[in-house]
């Protein structure tokens, strides 16, 4: 991640947030499909509080889609003001579902305008979420052109304007950027993991043994047919071993090269060499 979140950050780009959501109809929450609690905002239910919300799963394309399935099914079944579904931001794919299901949800809210003698007007959104999850990828989808890039910092803004997306809706232009829940050691690994904080001041090495952990348990065969490994120890280390071997990753004397096996675990991980991923699973 480009930010470092201080408690000033965090309160600063809530209350940008909080300024916003004054202005519109309807909240878009990305979230990745790969991970979608790990990359939520913690109070995301707090600030958005009861203004209707369509929690956007995307990259859907790296996700695995069975899991993706369980997750619209955990967040759909929640409340009648919020509505998931899976989208492709990169390729465009899903996103005319955003359209319809934000009618839907605002459809008493027009029909309450109507009756009052009020002429509809385009339905304004605004999208949020933490850094990464592809927020401008989306807008740029959804606008058809591109809009620059807003720092990536809390508290870094440009003058807002609205981007018509079709005739009947409108999306601010600077998504809301929110912080992840980082607090959480797993929930970093998770980020991690996806390639959503930086390299460089992480532990990779410690990102590629959670991840071999999480996919020895519920992707062993992928394991299997990647790395020809006739069986998956049980023991992580001697599992990171085995692959390094397999890979060639060995240092003279013999050793396992850490570094360069690391390497490869994410690598594999991050361009769908290991097939699609879901890194959490909904708990009922
Ligand atoms: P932001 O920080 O939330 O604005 O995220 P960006 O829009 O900059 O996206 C972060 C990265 O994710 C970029 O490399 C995008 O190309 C990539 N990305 C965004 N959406 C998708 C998607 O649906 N699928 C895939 N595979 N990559 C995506």
């Amino acid at each position: 991640m480009t930010i470092q979140w201080f408690p000033g950050h965090m309160a600063k780009a809530r209350r940008e947030v909080t300024e916003k959501l004054k202005l519109i109809d309807i909240v878009y929450e990305l979230v990745d499909a790969r991970l979608p609690l790990s990359s939520r905002n913690p109070m995301i239910d707090e600030i958005v509080a009861n203004k209707p919300r369509i929690i956007l799963l995307n990259k859907a394309d790296m996700a695995d889609t069975e899991k993706t399935n369980r997750w619209l099914d955990y967040f759909n079944s929640q409340n009648n003001n919020t509505k998931a579904i899976a989208i492709d931001a990169h390729q465009g794919k899903g996103l005319t579902k955003i359209h319809s299901l934000s009618k839907e949800l605002l459809k008493e809210k027009w029909d309450r305008m109507i009756a009052k003698g009020i002429r509809p007007r385009a339905i304004r959104a605004l999208i949020v979420g933490i850094p990464n999850v592809g927020k401008s990828t989306l807008i740029n989808r959804l606008a058809k052109k591109n809009i620059a890039k807003t720092g990536d910092r809390p508290g870094v803004t440009k003058a807002q304007q609205w981007v018509k997306v079709g005739k009947e809706l409108e999306l601010l232009d600077t998504p809301g950027i929110l912080w992840p829940k980082f607090e959480d050691q797993e929930v970093g690994l998770r980020l991690a993991t996806t390639g959503a904080i930086k390299d460089t001041i992480i532990n990779l090495q410690e990102v590629a043994v959670y991840a071999l952990r999480y996919l020895s348990e519920y992707y062993p065969s992928r394991l299997h047919e990647r790395y020809g490994l006739e069986e998956i120890p049980e023991d992580v280390v001697e599992l990171f071993d085995a692959i390094g071997k397999k890979r060639g990753c060995i240092m003279s004397g013999g050793y396992i090269d850490y570094d360069k096996t690391t390497e490869i675990i994410i690598r594999d991980i991050r361009t769908l060499k290991l097939g699609k991923i879901t890194f959490e699973i909904p708990t009922e």
